[in-house]
């Protein structure tokens, strides 16, 4: 079994497996992130790396898995500041608890 060096951030390089290491790849841009349990600290390590180092960590046997991130809404920047009537206003929604159903109702199609 392939052994991989990383660095956790309290214990400095550790020695690992491709079994202790798994990968996160985002579909659109290649790059990812690893992550691991530190075997010293126990610590959660999660660390971003690029395609090519991605593609040695899959290469090399590490489970892997694909992600999409979600869309963002684009914000309108010619949108007037958020103020302080906006503020009561949404004091006001949440107040109100049909309303506030009923945004979530329509949050889900
Ligand atoms: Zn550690």
């Amino acid at each position: 079994m392939t052994t991989i060096r990383a660095t956790c951030a309290t214990c400095g390089d550790v020695e690992l497996t491709t079994a202790d290491v798994s990968v996160l790849i985002d579909q659109d841009s290649g790059d990812g992130t690893y992550s691991f349990r530190c075997p010293l600290c126990d610590s959660v390590v999660v660390k971003d790396c690029p395609t090519h180092t991605v593609d040695l960590l899959v290469s090399a046997g590490v489970h892997y898995a694909m992600c999409a991130l979600p869309n963002e809404p684009v914000p309108d920047l010619t949108a007037p500041a958020f103020d302080h009537d906006d503020l009561l206003e949404f004091h006001s929604f949440l107040a109100n608890d049909s309303l506030v159903a009923g945004a979530l109702e329509g949050l889900r199609g």
